[in-house]
């Protein structure tokens, strides 16, 4: 393999490259001492943050904190593929074994939505995340891909997608996306591109001046349920916060609080960014409508087109050993920047001169269903929502409005949906899980290969259908 092209400012780690292109945030005052709140969440990504932005929203007096270990946007949040889409990685079948057919169809339609309330927000909000609405596309590079992405557009098309919503396009009128070697390609509309720091930095202050007091540098070691007349507790080394109702919003780091560390199971996931490419390859590659871009292996990478032109790339393929890289600063492994420039090289081969410029990493929670779920426990008082695996910059949206309308008391649309109260069992104790892990992304790239074009299988090798009906694949 040839030696992969490094930038002169190449950075790995430091949170994310969307940190270091925005500036890392000055950090907020820690938790003076004891206090007292309505609501207090913990963790400042995403969920928490529209949880305390959709709360204040409905009721401005309530007294709500945001308590946070680093800053807000140091976890997922801040460091993800800027995939604002209305995928989700859970059993369409699970939730309707419990709630109907109807009630998933109607999970799938308040994705969709929900795509356009963040888009629809951060501009009422006036929040420049460079946001463009340009859809999805999805391509298929060998014949057994493209069985494979026109029968999971079927499935969809059961399953609340309607055919405007996703569909296969026809490769010789769709606005041009040069990838190598593409025999077909999908679409969906509901789709949008995002930065994600600007974007959760920005919700970070619009929720401060509604009121909400975030306190960063403040690690919670223990969340405390109620306890007969004694309300939920978060306790930190700066002091105890009681409030009727905490939001547990810790995601990819949960298994680190006292009882849980068998939840999610935290999954490393990597990704790398290009220098911005010159404007000669932008024209020989097209991608004019910022598409959100992956391809339809099974170990698959996304990527997008950035605002300022360079290309950042993510994949399954790339995760790696769970733990040990809760809290990091995301260094991430060689092996891992290597086969995502190997992925990025196969999609775009005239790429392959443009220099990396930064990689860096981020922890996912993966449930050992890899079922999301958002709950209110009304005796304890407890709340919380994640498990997303690596789709949460949506769902994320969507967990913050329900956990809004669980804590205010209401019944609505929104706490009908099946993924609330949704329960799965703990995951096995290390190594299992580890190992587990180590074998289904090995079949799934054995798979890839024997599907390649070099290697022609038609159909889907059976090596997929395995890893797929392993515990938690
Ligand atoms: C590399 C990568 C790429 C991804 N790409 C995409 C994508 O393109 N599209 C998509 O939909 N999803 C993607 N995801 C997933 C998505 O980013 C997450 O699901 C989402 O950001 C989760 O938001 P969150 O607020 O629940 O968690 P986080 O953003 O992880 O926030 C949790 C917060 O809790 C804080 N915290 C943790 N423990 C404590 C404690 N003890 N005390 C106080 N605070 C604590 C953390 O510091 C952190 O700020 C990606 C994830 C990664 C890592």
């Amino acid at each position: 393999m040839r030696p992969i092209p490094r930038s002169a400012r190449f950075a790995n780690g430091g949170v994310s490259f969307w940190f270091r292109e925005s500036g890392l945030p000055e950090r907020r005052a820690p938790l003076p001492g004891d206090a007292d709140y309505d609501v207090c969440v913990v963790g400042a990504g995403y969920t928490g943050l529209w949880t305390a932005y959709y709360l204040k929203k409905a009721q401005p007096d309530l007294r709500v904190c945001v308590v946070e270990r680093e800053f807000a946007g140091f976890g997922a949040s801040g460091r993800n593929g800027g995939w604002l889409t209305a995928e989700f990685s859970g059993s369409q079948e699970d939730y309707a074994q419990s709630h109907g057919k109807a009630a998933m169809v109607a999970l799938q339609r308040a994705l969709m939505n929900t795509v356009d309330e963040v888009v629809s927000v951060a501009g009422a909000e006036g929040i420049d995340a460079d946001i463009v609405k340009g859809g999805m596309r999805v391509v298929a590079s060998n014949a057994a891909q493209h069985e494979r992405l026109r029968n999971n557009i079927d499935y969809l098309q059961d399953w609340g997608y309607w055919p405007d919503d996703i569909h296969m396009v026809d490769l010789d009128h769709a606005p041009p996306i040069a990838v190598n070697g593409a025999v077909a390609a999908g679409y969906s509309p509901h789709a949008a591109r995002i930065h994600p720091a600007k974007l959760v930095t920005g919700l970070a202050r619009v929720v401060e001046a509604l009121g909400v007091e975030i306190f960063e540098d403040t690690p919670v070691t223990e969340i405390r349920p109620r306890e007969g007349g004694i309300r939920p507790a978060v306790v930190t080394e700066h002091g105890t916060v009681r409030a009727d109702h905490v939001v547990r919003a810790t995601e990819g780091f949960t298994s680190t609080l006292r009882g849980q560390h068998r939840r999610w199971r935290p999954m490393s996931s990597s990704m790398i960014v290009t220098e911005p490419i010159a404007p000669e390859l932008w024209e020989r590659i097209g991608w004019e409508g910022r598409e959100l871009l992956r391809d339809a292996a099974h170990s698959y990478v996304y990527a997008q087109r950035t605002a300022d032109d360079r290309i950042a790339i993510g994949g399954r393929g790339s995760s790696r050993r769970s733990g040990g890289s809760e809290g990091s600063e995301g260094t991430t492994q060689p092996q891992a920047i290597a086969e995502l420039w190997r992925s990025l090289t196969a999609l775009f081969p005239d790429v392959a001169d443009a220099p990396v410029e930064h990689a860096w990493s981020g922890v996912l929670g993966v449930p050992r269903d890899w079922s999301p779920t958002v709950n209110l426990d009304a005796e304890s008082g407890l709340g919380w929502a994640g498990g997303y695996s690596s789709s949460g910059v949506a769902t994320s949206n969507l967990a913050g409005r329900t956990l809004r309308d669980l804590i205010l008391g209401r019944s609505t649309d929104l706490t009908r949906l099946p993924w609330v109260g949704h329960e799965v069992r703990g995951w096995e104790p290390e190594p299992l899980r580890w190992m587990g892990t180590k074998v289904v992304r090995g079949l799934y790239r054995t798979a890839d290969r024997r599907e390649s074009q070099a290697e022609g299988k038609a159909h889907t090798s059976r090596l997929a259908d395995l890893a797929t009906r392993m515990p938690g694949n």
